[in-house]
């Protein structure tokens, strides 16, 4: 049997980071009340019945022997009796009223003892009281998984351990040798560069820690709390990260099930915003109780688009039609597919400014996001045009009309990675009861908002809620890139009033969704398991390419899931009281079918 007392404030308040001796003041206090809470759990489980008829008979036994006594020494002192000699039924009503009182003590008064306890931080508190992102709606949802502080039963959390050196208590750091000492101190004095310490060791560990030392010392900046052991360095040398001096750890939420072309998936989200996670899995369940969503892959290819220069305006141009002559195809194609037997030339889109030519490569390449894999083709290609336009200057293999990382009207109108459709049809009732809102209101905030309002703003591609939110979250937990969400984020989000107007369409149209399952991060331990629980970890070898473009569905599935929680919690929370307060219309526009 379990106590259900919501955690006092003082429990709630631990805060990684603070000083070893505040940080044992707290845990004592922890431990203490949790022995508190332990202790009355205790006794009322040896009495193994429900709750509320403990709580019951405390209550009748502690109000009835109050009452025995009470009436006992009114008759007392009305008959003149001894108050001091007591009879057998007055012990046994005094036994009663202590022993409930404790009961009664243990059980309610905890709590109030607890909250007037010091607490190590008020900033903890403020961010706990303090909910004001505009997509909190995880008090709504009432399933269990929510991960808002609502759902948290922080009594049986512990708190982090801060350790001298700044990793967990459950990754203390190896201490230093003397060999690494010399090391460190060649480091400081500049001697050894610290770039070079993995070749020089072949350890990649100890080189984080020996550079991480350093850099503290030089520094005279502590790395507490910037934890160094239980990670793979060896996994990220060449290919992630140069020069760690740690990891920098993000909580992984799931939102789910997303019940997405006939199939179920559990999100994997890397946040730190409170209550993302939560809405997204609000949008989840009102997806899958209306039956689903289904997704459309509009195309597949990942772009780069070097700059080459010419003497002339009119030289620039004959390559433009050379490129672009269906004739040359083939023979392009051959060479730019030397590279990769996953990497497909599908074609090439030239753009002139004066004498300079731009040319956007685009390719299919497979479960790969394709970035290295398009840029190996485009090089092949630049070295094959040298012999027939030796005049040709190379500026650079990437002109920014590919465009990477930067908002660009080329993605958005022509598509970048992979460009998805996904759409469903929320039903009237759904809306209603999971969503807390109706069609109507959520159609007109969305042409209000995400059209109309992105419109003034003047928006590059930015006409939803909070895409950008979820592509982020997932980004970062799966591997993929996370600035590539400047373009992947790309979405319309589009609401329609179907069924005579009783349920609502929705989509989300994402033009660049740039992701893959092989190469980059993807391989690393925590985010290859974050793919394996969407089941495209790694390479398809059936049909390569699967896997990305169902992580990419898998996206905007997600996407959708989290537009429409957002926009739900917008038009139950502000649009339908600016209808009350303008006075458009004098009903409750939740309580009325649109
Ligand atoms: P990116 O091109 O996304 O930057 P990489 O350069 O790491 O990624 O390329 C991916 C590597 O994985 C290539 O060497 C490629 O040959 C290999 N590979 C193995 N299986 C696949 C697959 N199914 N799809 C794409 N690449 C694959």
């Amino acid at each position: 049997m379990d106590i259900r007392r919501p955690p006092s404030k003082a429990m709630r308040s631990g805060k990684a980071g603070e000083p070893f001796k505040s940080y044992q003041n707290y845990s004592n206090n922890m431990k203490q009340q949790q022995q508190n809470l332990k202790a009355s759990s205790d006794a009322v489980l040896l009495l193994r019945v429900p709750l509320y008829i403990t709580n019951g008979i405390f209550f009748t036994l502690f109000f009835s022997a109050a009452y025995f006594l009470l009436h006992r020494w009114r008759e007392k002192i009305r008959t003149s009796a001894p108050l001091h000699i007591l009879s057998l039924s007055d012990i046994a009503a005094i036994v009663s009223l202590i022993a409930s009182f404790i009961y009664l003590l243990g059980f309610f008064g905890i709590g109030f003892l607890l909250s007037i306890i010091p607490r190590a931080s008020h900033d903890h508190e403020d961010a706990w009281d303090v909910h004001n992102n505009d997509h909190l709606i995880a008090k709504e949802d009432s399933r269990p998984p929510g991960p808002c502080a609502a759902a948290i039963d922080y009594s049986l959390v512990p708190p982090v351990l801060p350790c001298t050196n700044g990793s967990s208590n459950a990754a203390a750091p190896l201490p230093l040798s003397q060999d690494d000492e010399e090391i460190i101190k060649s480091v400081v004095s500049g001697s050894t560069p610290s770039y070079s310490l993995e070749a020089k060791l072949g350890d990649c560990r100890r080189a984080a820690a020996i550079r991480r030392e350093a850099l503290q010392r030089s520094s005279g900046r502590s790395l507490e709390g910037l934890p160094l052991e239980g990670f793979d360095y060896d996994s990220i040398l060449g290919q992630c990260c140069e020069m760690p001096v740690g990891y920098v750890q993000i909580p992984v939420g799931v939102a789910g099930p997303l019940f997405l072309d006939g199939k179920e998936y559990t999100v994997p989200m890397a946040t730190t915003e409170g209550c993302l996670v939560a809405s997204t899995n609000r949008g989840c369940k009102a997806i899958y109780a209306s039956g689903g969503a289904t997704t459309v892959l509009l195309r597949d290819g990942m772009t780069r688009a070097p700059v080459v220069r010419f003497s002339s305006a009119s030289r620039a141009a004959e390559l433009k039609f050379f490129l672009e002559d269906p004739l040359n195809f083939e023979s392009l194609s051959l060479v730019f597919n030397r590279s990769s037997r996953f990497g497909k030339l599908q074609y090439i889109k030239c753009a002139i400014a004066g004498k300079n030519l731009y040319m956007r490569f685009s390719c299919s390449t497979g479960d790969a996001m394709g970035m290295n894999m398009v840029s190996k083709g485009v090089q092949n290609v630049l070295d094959f045009l040298q012999d027939d336009f030796p005049d040709m200057d190379v500026i650079g293999i990437s002109g920014n009309f590919c465009s990477d990382k930067k908002p660009a009207a080329v993605n958005w109108i022509e598509g970048r990675g992979k460009s998805v459709v996904c759409e469903a049809i929320i039903k009237e009732e759904v809306v209603r009861k999971v969503l807390k809102t109706n069609v109507a209101a959520l159609v007109e905030l969305n042409m209000l908002k995400n059209l109309t309002g992105s419109a003034v703003a003047g928006v590059l591609g930015g006409f939803n809620a909070h895409a950008s939110n979820i592509v982020s979250a997932i980004y970062i937990a799966t591997g993929q890139d996370p600035a590539q969400n400047v373009e992947s984020s790309h979405c319309i989000t589009m609401m329609e009033a179907v069924n005579d107007g009783k349920d609502l369409h929705i989509s989300v149209t994402m033009p660049s969704i740039e992701v893959g399952t092989v190469g980059g991060g993807t391989q690393l331990a925590s985010q290859s398991a974050c793919l394996n629980l969407l089941d495209v970890k790694g390479a398809n070898r059936d049909s390569p390419g699967s896997n990305s473009r169902l992580l990419a569905t898998i996206v905007a599935g997600s996407v959708l899931a989290g537009e429409l929680s957002l926009m739900s919690a917008l038009a139950a929370g502000q649009l339908v009281k600016s209808h009350l307060k303008y006075n458009r219309s004098s009903k409750d526009m939740s309580k009325i079918s649109p």
